[in-house]
């Protein structure tokens, strides 16, 4: 499999920089994410604190951060990472597409909203699940709930449906829903995921529904799910001034790492965790010479 030197999660401020500071140092690189950017970039109304742009909107911020990575040939591999392994001295990356592997990795996600359901961690690897693509063939002939927290997962519902017995899909949105016949579509919020040794039922505000899996497709993943064994402190990962966290190889940057949330902070360290990325492939160059 070809190994890239850097993988970058995220397309906000934070991992772009990362991309741009590492291509600079003509590292192979891939970065995963919206190929439209980030939803916080693209939102804002007025922004009136990054440097060089006095009054940009975001859009226009989005269309400066998009220019620049078409003038530095940097492509967006637009799939979700849903897992990332240590594997000593490289990466195991998996993501909605394919699995891919990094001699470092640097995470740039941005900030969860929300707190997981209670059950939710629990029964992770025993019937819950964050990736579809990945785990629907497991659930062939079986039942099997699908919460969607944007219109893009109906795309998933739809995957799913492909091999389980019985869909149902939960929009956590309030756009219409646009998914294959078959699929049971319910208006009602997820409360708590129950079992015993596997997940059994998923209750809601509504109901309880008997089921094999349960998939949680949320916009992002929590750092410490996407990555095992990941330092966290009060809900962002530890970093230091060089954006290491705990793990070898692996960075973190923008406000994953923590507050103030703010674009130039995001884009700063971005370029920080970039080159201690480069920093950190000389040396493990140099060890194995
Ligand atoms: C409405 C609004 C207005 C704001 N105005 C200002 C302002 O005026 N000035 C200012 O300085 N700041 C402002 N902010 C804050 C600013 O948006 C954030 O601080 C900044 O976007 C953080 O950048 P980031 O790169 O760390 O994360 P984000 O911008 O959140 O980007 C993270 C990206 O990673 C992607 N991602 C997450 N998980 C995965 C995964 N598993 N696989 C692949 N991709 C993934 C997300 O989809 C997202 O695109 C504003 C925020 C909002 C919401």
């Amino acid at each position: 499999m070809e190994r890239y030197d850097i993988a970058i999660v995220g397309t906000g401020p934070a991992g772009l920089e990362a991309a741009i500071t590492a291509k600079i140092r003509n590292k192979k690189i891939i970065l995963f994410g919206s190929a439209a950017l980030s939803e916080k970039v693209q939102k804002a109304h007025l922004i009136k604190n990054y440097l060089g742009l006095p009054e940009a909107g975001g859009a226009d911020l989005q269309k400066a951060f998009l220019d620049h990575l078409s003038q530095m040939e940097i492509a967006i591999t637009d799939e979700k990472v849903t897992l990332i392994y240590p594997m000593g001295d490289y990466f195991s990356i998996q993501s909605s597409g394919d699995m891919y592997e990094a001699s470092t990795v640097i995470l740039g996600a941005g900030m969860v909203p929300g707190k997981t359901y209670p059950g939710e961690e629990t029964y992770l690897g025993r019937g819950v699940s964050y990736c579809a693509t990945c785990d629907a063939p497991l659930y062939r002939e079986k039942t099997v709930a699908i919460v969607g927290f944007t219109p893009k997962e109906e795309a998933e519902a739809d995957f799913m449906a492909e091999y389980a017995g019985k869909v149902y899909y939960f929009p956590m949105y309030k756009d219409e829903v646009h998914v294959r016949e078959g699929i049971e579509v319910i208006r009602e919020k997820p409360v708590s995921v129950e079992g015993g040794m596997k997940v059994e039922k998923l209750i809601t505000t509504g109901s309880a529904y008997d089921l094999d899996g349960v998939f949680f497709l949320r916009e992002s993943v929590s750092p410490g799910q996407l990555v095992p064994g990941l330092e966290m402190d009060e809900g962002h990962v530890k970093v230091d001034r060089s954006m290491k966290t705990n793990i070898p190889g692996c960075f973190a940057c923008g406000d994953i790492t923590g507050q103030p949330y703010q674009y130039i902070k995001a884009a700063g360290e971005g370029n920080v965790a970039a080159l201690s990325a480069v920093s950190y492939l000389d040396a493990l160059r140099r060890a194995k010479a």
